[in-house]
């Protein structure tokens, strides 16, 4: 094929992508194409994409927001192949990573720096581009291939609003910075934005999967003394010490304490800052139970299922004076906080190398799917190839 030689710009790209045709069936390597890039957005070469536990939610899911076929994946990073009109912020041959939050810098939200909830491009499970309600893939017969995320990287180039794009020093390791896009980011910002936990106090974390060990590694770069990491598993308790989880709470096994029981016992009263990780109302209830009266905060990073809800005391709220706060990527504001981030790893503060434990090539990206299920991964790392 003489394509790849020809200037690309401006064309429709013919590439292969990662399909997902059926909800829960492996993913097929098709060929595709990618639309040029619409005015605001930015058509980028993949290097390397890692699988994250939302791609699976949504893949397994038959009912709406489900929806197929769809090309899942976002968590990235790649390079700048061409961009649309209005586009001055990045320009062919820039290192970037897409990511599913925007960050326009123009509405209220994006100014204020108490937010990262952009309300120009807001945050919702769409199966479009943000900005016009379209996609930008097609397959060979022409039918519609849906986005996700406003990222979908599991195919060699994708189209991104350029809102959703961050440029990043091209000097970063890509099988390293491609995890930047979502699940790292999000426990790491959920200590350090969110919460802002300082140096000295006691964090406990409930559910120590990638996103509650991203958490732990957060909470001991902001110096914090002591993360009890909560987990059904006891295997994880070895594996959150390299992210600093200094004590454990076996939820399997508690002599018929609640966890919360448990908590406030090891702390003398409750930890300073609660993360629940795992996604139950009954677990953010424990949570919020186990953080200190008067200053502790309980950060809610788990998704439940739809239309769960949380019931509190209104005597408990006033009599504790704790606060509940959710957070989404982390409190993180995609285009100022990832430079941050990759600086703070390339001088070896921020550690990414241990969230990797698997490096595949994009032709066998469901073993990625298999391996995430089997639980035996954090992050598995999909090369595009040439
Ligand atoms: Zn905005
Ligand atoms: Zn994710």
């Amino acid at each position: 094929m003489e394509n790849g030689r020809l200037p690309t710009v401006g064309k429709p790209i013919r590439c292969r992508a990662a399909v997902s045709r059926k909800p829960g069936e492996p993913l097929a390597i098709e060929e595709v194409t990618v639309d040029p890039p619409m005015p605001h957005e930015v058509r980028i070469r993949i290097i390397c994409t890692s699988l994250c536990h939302s791609d699976i939610t949504f893949w397994r899911m038959k009912d709406p927001p489900g929806c197929f076929p769809r090309i899942f994946g976002h968590e990235a990073v790649g390079i700048v192949e061409s961009v649309g009109e209005n586009v001055d912020e990045v320009t062919e041959g820039d290192v970037v990573i897409p990511t599913f939050m925007s960050d326009c810098g123009e509405c209220a939200d994006c100014k204020s720096k108490k937010s990262n909830l952009c309300s120009k491009l807001p945050f919702k499970v769409s199966p479009w581009m943000p900005r016009y309600e379209t996609s930008r893939f097609k397959d060979l017969n022409g039918e519609v291939l849906y986005h996700f995320l406003f990222v979908s990287s599991f195919i060699e180039y994708t189209v991104v609003d350029v809102a959703h794009v961050t440029k990043i020093d091209p000097a970063t390791p890509p099988n390293r910075a491609c995890l930047i896009g979502c699940g790292v980011s999000t426990g790491v910002g959920a200590a350090w934005r969110t919460a802002n936990v300082e140096a000295g106090s006691t964090v406990a974390i409930f559910g120590l999967g990638s996103i509650g060990l991203a958490v732990a590694e957060g909470a001991r770069l902001c110096g914090a003394a002591r993360i009890i990491g909560v987990d059904v598993n006891p295997d994880k308790f070895e594996i959150g010490k390299k992210f600093g989880v200094t004590d454990f709470v076996n939820a399997g096994n508690t002599d018929n304490k609640s966890l919360s029981q448990m908590v406030n016992e090891m702390t003398g009263g409750g930890a300073d800052y609660c993360f629940e990780c795992v996604g139950l109302a009954s677990l953010v209830h424990e949570a919020y139970a186990s953080c200190r009266k008067g200053w502790g905060k309980t950060v809610v990073l788990g998704v439940d299922k739809p239309g769960s809800q949380l019931t509190f005391s209104s005597f408990d709220v006033l009599h504790n004076g704790k606060s509940l706060m959710g957070s989404l990527f982390g409190g993180l504001k995609a285009k100022s906080d990832i430079p941050i981030l990759l600086r703070r790893y390339m001088d070896k503060e921020l550690q990414l190398d241990e969230f990797v434990t698997h490096e595949i090539g994009f032709e066998d990206i469901n073993k990625a799917f298999e391996l995430l299920i089997e639980g035996k991964c954090l992050r598995c790392v999909i090369w595009m190839g040439k």
